[in-house]
């Protein structure tokens, strides 16, 4: 792949990120079954039965804007993805980026991907000591990559949005940037930067979308940027026993907004999804957790379909069918709204039917 960074972004970019296979399944022998040749190409070795029993693989070729290997650092990611988009904003548009893909996948790991050491009780009194191991394994291993490569594309992106914010031609612009961080569990929303808070989202006569009490935290720089997706992601796995579990069913909403005398100039959405995994998985029939798959599943849906009506320019945007796509109304419409989605893949046979559901929903959304 060329490391050039690509001349002019799409409206919408959909890319797919494989991640290498982890010591849980090199120990149990797991086979590889994805092969990313180059040119945006995937291939997936589906394993198949015959009549008669006898094994076999059988390939499925995808096509996406970019495939990205085990390899490829979240640096390179950004640079083909997010990166892109940032200047959406300063032009006074939208841009949204979606982690999409089953849980363990890597959604987390591109997008906020944490700086363990930071993380302290001191730091964080409120955070139990669950929440606290999580957030500090959360990061990775990073020892001797580059600074950039620990980096997510969250922390990535602000580091553009503040050079960008010093360039003589957007300096004289009086664009003041704040912050937002939500979640989304089961069509609620949560302010992870006030305490969970849970907020009310209103629509007005003019189908403005408003998310009644969220805090919009001023920022200056790279660290308090930083430092908002530090306390909200806190916030986030707080007081819960399986962090990991009970995050993964809900989506994150991290907002960089730019603002010219008060009002909305940009926004840039950095969306660290539900996992999928929950559409195929049937065995599970607890009521709670039945209801929480349907609200992930129709929020998804809703999601492929609103991406999709950005991109043929349709005037219907099904932007009602979820609180996810609700709360997201002003990144699907407009002129200048651009779209990125990362789908996360796991690299192994044992995943493969999860693989193979993030790969046609990916594949869909591009699909015209
Ligand atoms: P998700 O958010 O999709 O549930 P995570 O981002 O938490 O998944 O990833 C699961 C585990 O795999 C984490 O320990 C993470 O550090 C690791 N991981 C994910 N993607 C990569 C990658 N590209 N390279 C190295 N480790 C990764
Ligand atoms: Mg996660």
């Amino acid at each position: 792949m060329s490391l050039s960074d690509p001349v002019k972004p799409h409206r919408i970019c959909v890319c797919v990120r494989k991640r290498p296979l982890n010591k849980k399944e090199l120990a149990k022998k797991e086979i590889d079954v994805v092969t990313i040749p180059g040119n945006g190409a995937l291939l997936l070795h589906e394993p198949k039965q015959k009549v008669d029993l006898t094994k076999y693989l059988e390939n499925q070729t995808f096509h996406f804007d970019y495939s990205f290997d085990e390899d490829a650092t979240n640096d390179l990611v950004y640079r083909f993805t997010a990166k892109p988009l940032v200047k959406t904003i300063f032009e006074g548009g939208m841009a949204t980026c979606f982690a999409y893909g089953q849980t363990g996948s890597g959604k987390t790991h591109v997008s906020f991907c944490l700086f363990p050491k930071q993380i302290s009780k001191t730091l964080f009194p409120c955070c139990s000591s669950e929440a606290l191991t999580y957030l500090q394994t959360m990061g990775g291993d990073f020892s001797g990559k580059s600074q950039n490569s620990s980096k997510g594309i969250y922390a990535l992106a602000a580091q553009d949005v503040f050079t960008l914010l010093r360039q003589k031609r957007y300096a004289d612009m009086d664009l003041c940037p704040y912050v937002t961080f939500f979640e989304i569990y089961n069509g609620k929303v949560f302010d992870l930067l006030n305490k969970k808070a849970k907020l009310r989202v209103l629509e007005d006569e003019k189908q403005q979308v408003n998310v009644v009490g969220l805090q919009e935290v001023p920022v200056s720089s790279v660290d308090d940027v930083i430092k908002m997706i530090e306390r909200g992601s806190a916030c986030r796995t707080s007081g819960q026993t399986f962090a990991n579990a009970s995050s993964s069913r809900s989506h994150a909403v991290l907002q960089v907004i730019l603002r010219r005398r008060n009002f909305l100039h940009g926004k840039f959405s950095l969306v660290d999804l539900a996992g999928n995994e929950r559409g195929t998985d049937v065995s599970s029939n607890d009521r709670h957790t039945i209801v929480e798959t349907a609200e992930i599943n129709r929020s998804l849906l809703a999601l492929k379909e609103c991406i999709r009506s950005l991109g043929q320019n349709s005037e219907h945007i099904p932007f009602r069918m979820s609180k996810l796509t609700q709360v997201l109304r002003d990144s699907f419409i407009g002129e200048n709204s651009r779209t990125c989605m990362i789908a996360m893949i796991s690299p192994g046979m044992n995943s493969c039917e999860y693989t193979l559901n993030t790969l046609r929903y990916a594949n869909r959304v591009k699909e015209l």
